[in-house]
């Protein structure tokens, strides 16, 4: 195709963005439109984007713990300030804690569903209290508070469970996503941001989306590959193949005395360390070529992380390992 290695609008060929509306607008019943999209390096070019965009010095950002531990520099990249609230002792939403860390400084909130690290994917009636909580805050302190939906997981969801989208009950919402997961494609680095249709200034949104984008020295997204993802949209690796390893690890874990919550999406567990020190116990594991992440690096001490995105003789070898770990 003649050009095709040209650049182009910053926000990506309008085709791609139009196909990524489109199934958006099916999926959420909102009215999406190519300009209500920016392609970009993936998720995490996103966030950087969105945060360039939208902040301050000095804003804050919530970010619900167990968090994806780059939240915290993407914030720090732009001048912002993690607050950090926590989730219930299940990992829920905990929307009293939410309510004590928004302020006037308030800029945005940031909610991973399904989440990294604990698998679980937060309900309608969940969203729907979240979204009334922010619309109350941003009416007493007359701010405005941008709900980031980091949905990278969104297809990899388990047991017939629909993703509930959190962008049909609160305007001011933005997602910011990638085919990093869902098309198993993590080293090609393509992802977009999507605007909320309702938000009332969503051009001014996308334009400032677009020179961050550029400024920041992503330019673009790679012109390869929105070819490739604009006919597949809506496509997903099978989810039964994470589920298959999720019903396995989870299995062999309550067998073996360890406390986890089942999770309903993504490809972790997050199970409670037996012992206090979440850094120790990783590495004992470690002793047995178990390799999990201490979590304390999703900020909630005393839990580790497995990610069962692996070949099932590595999970097969790995329950020899944790047995011994927690009989010790
Ligand atoms: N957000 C979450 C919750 C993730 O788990 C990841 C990657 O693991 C990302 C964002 C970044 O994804 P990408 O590779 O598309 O930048």
């Amino acid at each position: 195709m003649a050009g095709m290695h040209r650049y182009m609008p910053n926000p990506g060929y309008l085709e791609t963005r139009q196909a990524v509306a489109g199934t958006l607008a099916e999926e959420s019943g909102l009215p999406f439109e190519g300009g209500d999209i920016v392609m970009t390096c993936g998720a995490a070019a996103a966030a950087n984007v969105v945060l360039k965009t939208i902040l301050n010095p000095g804003d804050e950002v919530i970010i619900l713990a167990p968090y994806f531990f780059e939240y915290l520099f993407y914030i720090d990249n732009h001048g912002g300030v993690a607050i950090v609230a926590n989730t219930t002792d299940r990992f829920r939403l905990d929307l009293s804690a939410i309510e004590q860390a928004i302020t006037p400084r308030t800029r945005a909130i940031v909610v991973n569903s399904p989440n990294n690290p604990s698998g679980v994917v937060y309900s309608a009636d969940e969203i729907v209290g979240l979204s009334d909580l922010l619309n109350r805050k941003q009416a007493e302190h007359g701010t405005e508070i941008f709900l980031i939906s980091d949905e990278p997981y969104k297809r990899i969801i388990f047991d017939g469970m629909e993703f509930p989208q959190l962008l049909p009950s609160y305007d001011n919402s933005i997602i910011v996503t990638s085919h990093a997961k869902d098309l198993a494609l993590p080293g090609e680095r393509i992802g977009f941001i999507a605007i909320n249709p309702n938000y009332p200034e969503k051009e001014e949104l996308a334009g400032g989306f677009s020179f961050c984008n550029r400024t920041l020295g992503f330019v673009n997204a790679p012109a390869l590959m929105q070819h490739v993802v604009r006919n597949l949209q809506g496509v997903s690796v099978d989810p039964d193949y994470y589920q298959r390893k999720r019903d396995f690890m989870y299995t062999a874990l309550m067998e073996m005395g360890y406390d986890t919550v089942k999770p309903e999406g993504a490809f972790y567990l997050y199970p409670k360390a037996p012992i206090e020190d979440d850094v120790a116990f990783t590495k004992d594991l470690l002793q047995s070529n178990v390799l999990v992440v201490p979590g304390r690096g999703f900020g909630t001490p005393g839990y580790f992380r497995i990610s069962y995105c692996v070949e099932d003789w590595v999970l097969e070898g790995a329950v020899e390992g944790l047995a011994k770990a927690v009989a010790a």
